[in-house]
């Protein structure tokens, strides 16, 4: 762990230090605006460099591309909305795959701060012998449909596989992604109905390690889920994975996503100060029910440091976090910022909570 962290920190030292002089030989040019770049992170977000690294990938079944909707989901009322509300015709799959990754792609490219997205998969729910149950699983996105997105796109796209641990493969799985060329591993353990905790994992979670695959995993209530384990959700459970070496993002901050109040603030604290190994995005920060954390996090520039960039895609990035909080001309430019990838910049900055990109921390110099 010592030397870990002599190596992070000297990694951490050298990346600042070329901030400090890509922020020197920028501050000709930024006299106009002073004021808006205030910290190292939101420095780095004056260029089209940032990557998003919390992007989902939706994908009807087409046949050949591995991902799976359950009956149950394919009938309910937010499917359904989702459907409408894009214009997807569901007995159409490769064109309504294609247009959400156009609307995607067009979204993205007229950014002008983020530059890249990792797309994430969905893994499904696997029982004690390891094998795929399909009557639990509500969706996948496949590994397959992922790398290969990916490799399609490769100025946009980055691969975001997900690989539950309970699987009997898991750990080949690991390293057939690695090999592929993945970027990192998302889970949703609510959903996929596993404990991160169980140590029985600590092999895969050796082999992320070794692989320097960062482990994003979601964190908090999972309003979809209702009626399964939520306790699952729980940030402290992911210390197996952070003392196997793994790098590890906890999605949303931490958050609790109950609005009334952020039952994990302690914990991230204290993972931010034990672990070296421990980042967290701050994906869907702006939603009602999680914007409390949001709030909270700003009054601690100490762990912004932690911070990575994401949006949540296609979720909606809400202004109300801004409102009462920021200069009235400064709200008028986050209400006019259509872009969803640019308003969650903007609405982050301007309340002070800076943040890095995904790439920043990456072992692999390439991305
Ligand atoms: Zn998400």
């Amino acid at each position: 762990m010592a030397l870990n962290e002599s190596r992070w920190n000297d990694s951490y030292l050298v990346k600042r230090e070329a901030y400090i002089v890509k922020r020197d030989a920028m501050n000709g040019q930024m006299d106009s605006e002073p004021s808006r770049f205030t910290n190292d992170a939101s420095r780095a977000t004056a260029e089209k460099t940032l990557i998003d690294c919390h992007v989902h990938l939706a994908a009807l079944p087409d046949g050949d591309n591995g991902c799976y909707l359950s009956p149950k989901l394919l009938k309910s009322p937010l499917f359904r909305f989702l459907l409408w509300k894009h214009q997807f015709a569901p007995d159409k799959p490769r064109e309504a795959n294609q247009k959400y990754l156009d609307d995607l792609l067009g979204e993205l490219r007229a950014s002008r701060h983020v530059q890249k997205a990792v797309l994430l998969g969905m893994d499904g729910v696997y029982d004690q012998n390891g094998e795929l149950n399909q009557v639990h699983t509500d969706f996948q996105i496949s590994n397959d449909y992922v790398l290969k997105t990916a490799r399609a796109y490769p100025d946009e796209f980055l691969a975001g596989v997900s690989i539950n641990p309970q699987r009997r493969d898991a750990v080949e799985e690991v390293h057939r992604c690695a090999d592929a060329g993945a970027t990192l591993v998302k889970v949703l353990p609510n959903a996929q109905q596993f404990n991160p905790a169980d140590r029985r994992y600590k092999m895969f979670y050796r082999a992320l390690a070794e692989r320097k695959l960062p482990f994003l995993s979601h964190v908090g209530y999972e309003f979809s889920l209702i009626g399964k384990d939520q306790s699952v959700g729980d940030p402290d459970r992911l210390k197996l994975a952070l003392e196997e070496g793994t790098t590890v993002i906890a999605a949303h901050a931490c958050s609790y996503g109950l609005m009334l109040y952020e039952k994990f603030i302690p914990t991230f604290h204290e993972f931010a100060k034990r672990y070296p190994n421990f980042y967290a995005d701050i994906s869907a920060l702006t939603l009602p029910n999680r914007m409390r954390m949001l709030l909270h996090l700003r009054r601690y520039p100490e762990i912004h440091e932690r911070l990575l960039f994401g949006t949540d895609y296609p979720l909606s990035v809400f202004h109300l976090a801004a409102w009462g909080r920021v200069a009235l001309s400064t709200l008028r430019d986050i209400l006019q910022t259509k872009n969803r990838f640019d308003r969650q910049v903007s609405i982050c900055r301007e309340l002070g909570l800076s943040f890095r990109s995904l790439d920043d921390i990456m072992v692999r110099p390439k991305l």
